[in-house]
């Protein structure tokens, strides 16, 4: 039985000491676990109404976009600040240090649609939460948020359920 969990390659101390980097290139390079992670990621939601999947650049992209064929639905990009070319919202989150900006098109769900958002890791949860509420303000119904990876010590995927997020991951590391 293949091991999602030994498709990926950990790296310590990158970007910086005390990090240990989770890298899906590993993952995503091998064609049986790609597939594997992209089919346990949709299984759940699979024949229900999802009008869109939201991706957070640039490694939500990948998955995002496999997701979303798999549940014959849109694909939305959301970027970092200054990519997008036509009107955008957009909201400012804090990173370890210092703060971002994350922006979509506003026209790029519609009130009310069905949308899952897809990253490859959830850790602090800044990130998605960002992304959740940006999704929100523009009208869409979240109806889960999917990751491949949780670091569940860093309390991100509860404080998404906290908001009343379903959230689906498939693979825990301890510690960060
Ligand atoms: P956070 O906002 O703290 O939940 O961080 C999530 C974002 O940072 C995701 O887009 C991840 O790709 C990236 N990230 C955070 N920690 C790691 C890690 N240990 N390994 C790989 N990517 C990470």
């Amino acid at each position: 039985m293949l091991d999602l969990k030994d498709a990926i390659r950990t790296i310590p101390d990158y970007p910086k000491p005390g990090i240990m980097f989770r890298d899906i290139t590993t993952l995503l390079g091998n064609a049986r676990a790609f597939r594997r992670t992209v089919d346990e990621l949709v299984q759940p939601y699979a024949g229900l109404k999802v009008d869109k999947i939201a991706g957070i650049e640039a490694r939500g992209f990948i998955l995002g976009g496999a997701v979303a064929h798999q549940l014959s639905a849109g694909f939305v990009p959301i970027r970092k600040k200054g990519k997008l070319p036509h009107a955008v919202v957009s909201i400012a989150y804090s990173l370890e240090y210092g703060i971002d900006e994350m922006e979509m098109h506003e026209d790029a769900v519609q009130k009310g649609e069905r949308v899952i958002l897809v990253d490859d890791l959830i850790a602090t949860g800044g990130t998605a939460t960002a992304a959740v509420k940006l999704l929100q303000r523009i009208g869409a119904e979240v109806v889960a948020a999917v990751f491949v990876i949780d670091l569940p010590d860093l309390g991100g995927a509860d404080k998404l359920r906290a908001l009343g997020v379903p959230v689906r991951t498939l693979i825990g590391f301890e510690g960060h």
